[in-house]
């Protein structure tokens, strides 16, 4: 009997595969870095051969380390980095460029004449997004426009594009399959979150022919099978979904009103709204969570730029620290940060402030003021930043928010995890499966094999969280937000 289940987590810096049996044990796990390109300033790109490789090496490692074959596994998951842009040959399978990464800044002059014109109104109303060089939309104008021929060859369906789901559906199955799943497509900016079709308006806005987007699938549900001279055997490809989604399903956040925050580099915050977009007034974005059993489920999505890479600055860039994990014991030196406020605002401002030009802070030295207060005020800045998107998702939706599960590298740190429980005034749940992203989407590849009979089954399989209880004094949290408050206004004051 097919009893394991295989997630590819296609990451911006690393391919990896991890393999779960039923019960969510990690029968095998296998990683491996790609190159970052940065051909120019604000520039980032992939090369999509390099991913396709590094992710079939993990997978074929992985399966070799577990010791099963590919008959052996029940179904198989995708999530990625989102937003990605990838455009090949149909014919060939051969990309045309390098893959334009969701971190790339060169289409912000475009970006911002969508603004100007008035385009953000409508790309808003349909796609829940709002303008920025981040979405496939730009990114793929660019491509079209800049690589000879590529809008003629792109007209006359000679070419094909995707994100890296979809490029991976596509060498998987042997360039038989061109499909994505609603939770990536909704993060190019030509996807209609409403009609869940893509938009004949904004392909028009972007000049992007339809015959070169894929077909959109259910989440949940079966893409094709794999090539059998990739594996010996044809696996089906059972799931597909981007990371931050996958992670939230990995939460069992099946519920409106569920929430998680992932405290990796940076910082993503979604809530499952239910059945019906939700339309934010506090900058957050609306997205699809995923789509199963003929369902949609949407969430509201919150991003911090710097969470843990304040971190990496204190050790990299200020040598403060010698390693990430050092900052738990140094801050808990000092009862507090002194009255230190740090902003990490290095790359402007996300959620709910949307401020490119703000810049880092600190406020309050002292001559009394030393490295753990400083290194405090760190991991201080990285839950206040939390409670700022944690407070838009309350006012968006008025739901009542019993408790936060949180994921991600820095969560292992126990003190910003009883920081960030005083300062929202909430629960926090400390996952203790740390591989939430891979292990939602195998899950989700297992649903739809038929490994479980419904999400019922997933919740039983979750194992118990460590709980974090709220212990400041209201008054005293609240004097701190306010602080926490004025330094932003003080960053986004001194702005480039
Ligand atoms: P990503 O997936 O974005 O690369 P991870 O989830 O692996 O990130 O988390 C790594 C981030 O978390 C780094 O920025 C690192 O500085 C930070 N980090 C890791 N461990 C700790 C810790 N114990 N305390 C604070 N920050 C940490």
């Amino acid at each position: 009997m097919k009893k394991y289940l295989m997630a590819l987590d296609q990451g911006t810096t690393s391919s990896r595969c991890i393999i779960f049996d039923r019960n969510g044990n990690i029968v095998a796990k296998a990683a491996r870095e790609f190159t970052q390109y940065f051909p120019k300033a604000g520039w980032v790109e992939h090369d999509a051969c390099e991913i396709w490789e590094s992710q079939l090496a993990t997978a074929k490692e992985a399966l070799r380390q577990a010791d099963i074959s590919a008959a052996d596994i029940a179904g198989l998951g995708i999530t990625n980095q989102r937003e990605t842009t990838v455009v090949w040959e149909k014919d060939t399978g051969k990309p045309i460029c390098p893959a334009i990464v969701w971190q790339c800044r060169r289409t912000e002059a475009l970006c911002e004449k969508l603004c100007q014109t008035g385009k953000d109104v409508i790309i808003r109303e349909k796609t829940g997004l709002a303008p920025d060089p981040y979405f496939s939309a730009t990114k793929l104008r660019w491509i079209l426009q800049n690589v000879p021929k590529a809008q003629e060859r792109a007209e006359r369906g000679e070419l094909l594009f995707g994100t890296v789901d979809t490029w991976l559906i596509y060498k998987l199955t042997g360039g038989r399959v061109h499909a994505t799943d609603p939770s990536n497509a909704a993060r190019t900016m030509l996807f209609n979150i409403h009609t869940l079709t893509w938009d004949a308006e904004l392909l028009e806005l972007f000049d992007i022919p339809r015959a070169m987007l894929p077909r959109v699938l259910p989440t949940v549900g079966v893409f094709g099978e794999t090539d059998a001279e990739i594996f010996g055997t044809p696996i089906t490809i059972a799931a597909a979904a981007g990371d931050q989604q996958a992670a939230l399903f990995g939460q069992c956040c099946f519920d409106a009103g569920d929430i998680k925050n992932t405290y990796g580099t940076g910082g993503f915050m979604l809530m499952n709204t239910g059945n019906t977009p939700v339309t934010s007034s506090n900058g957050l974005l609306t997205t699809i969570g995923w789509q199963h059993n003929g369902k949609t489920t949407y969430v509201l999505e919150g991003s911090v730029f710097i969470c843990g890479a304040a971190i990496q600055w204190l050790r990299d860039g200020l040598g403060l620290i010698s390693t990430s994990s050092e900052s738990e014991a140094i801050a808990a030196e000092v009862t507090d940060s002194g009255g230190v406020y740090f902003v990490p605002a290095f790359v402007g401002l996300g959620t709910p402030y949307w401020n490119a030009a703000a810049r880092g802070t600190v406020c309050g030295i002292t001559r009394g003021t030393t490295r753990a207060h400083l290194v405090r005020a760190t991991l201080d800045a990285m839950a206040f930043q939390t409670v700022d998107v944690l407070d838009a998702m309350r006012q968006d939706t008025g739901l009542f928010i019993p408790l936060l599960r949180v994921d991600g590298g820095a969560c292992a740190n126990n003190l910003l995890m009883q920081t960030q429980s005083d300062l929202a005034a909430l629960p926090i749940a400390r996952s203790a499966c740390i591989e939430t992203t891979a292990w939602g989407v195998a899950t989700m590849a297992g649903l739809a094999t038929n490994l479980y009979n419904s999400i019922e089954d997933l919740r039983t399989l979750l194992p118990a969280a460590k709980i974090f209880t709220p212990h400041m004094r209201e008054e005293v949290r609240t004097a701190h937000l306010e602080k926490w408050h004025r330094a932003v206004s003080a960053s986004s004051a001194f702005s480039s």
